[in-house]
């Protein structure tokens, strides 16, 4: 089964896609992770990708999709893969459908966690981080025992430049823009399932699964 997911920053992909790739056996590929190990295994691709990165330049998207080919090339993505984090862009999504066509395969779900732009905003505002083990707390939803100090070392707790509302606001107003009119893209295909996103986590896994599985 192959599936993409989609949402917002602070939608809770990554923690979603943990759970449904376990639950179906399938790879998580995430552009990240596969940018990481294309340029630590050294293909063409790869070191073309760095070339870029080294520049402190953007990564155009051929090369982008020469690195997702790559990995949905490797034999454990022959059962399915669950991709998360691309495509970002109507262009992009264009591509990856060319791109799945030639490996003679297609989509099978698209999965896109809602979630309110200000519980968003909470969530993503709300992050501390621990400068010493880098354990990951939340103002609200995981506060430390005591205000501002780390449980496990003691050490202080601060908030990533990234996550402060300002920031957070052009990520989401970026979204917005480039990410959300793919959403019309995949609905026109009959592949969008939409999904409450603001639900507890294992809620939320019960209803990706019974759409999956339904
Ligand atoms: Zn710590």
């Amino acid at each position: 089964m192959n599936i993409l997911f989609m949402g917002p920053p602070g939608a809770g992909k990554g923690t979603q896609a943990a759970v449904i790739v376990k639950e179906l056996g399938i790879p998580h590929i995430s552009t990240g992770d596969a940018f990481r190990l294309a340029i630590k295994q050294g293909t063409p691709v790869g070191l073309k990708a760095k070339s870029f990165i080294d520049q402190g330049l953007l990564v155009p998207d051929d090369v982008t999709i020469g690195i997702v080919e790559e990995r949905l090339q490797q034999s454990d993505c022959e059962k399915g893969f669950l991709l998360d984090g691309f495509p970002r862009t109507l262009s992009q999504a264009e591509a990856l459908d060319e791109l799945l066509t030639r490996m003679n395969t297609s989509l099978d779900h698209v999965i896109n966690l809602n979630v309110d732009r200000g519980l968003l905003m909470a969530r993503l505002t709300g992050r501390r981080i621990c400068t010493v083990c880098g354990a990951s707390y939340h103002l609200i939803f995981n506060p430390p025992k005591q205000e501002g100090v780390c449980d496990i070392d003691g050490g202080a707790l601060y908030q990533r430049p990234d996550d402060n509302e300002e920031s957070v606001g052009k990520r989401l107003d970026e979204y917005d823009n480039k990410t959300a009119p793919l959403l019309h893209f995949y609905e026109n295909k009959g592949l969008l399932r939409q999904v409450n996103g603001e639900n507890e986590i294992d809620v939320v896994s019960a209803e990706i699964v019974s759409l999956l599985r339904g």
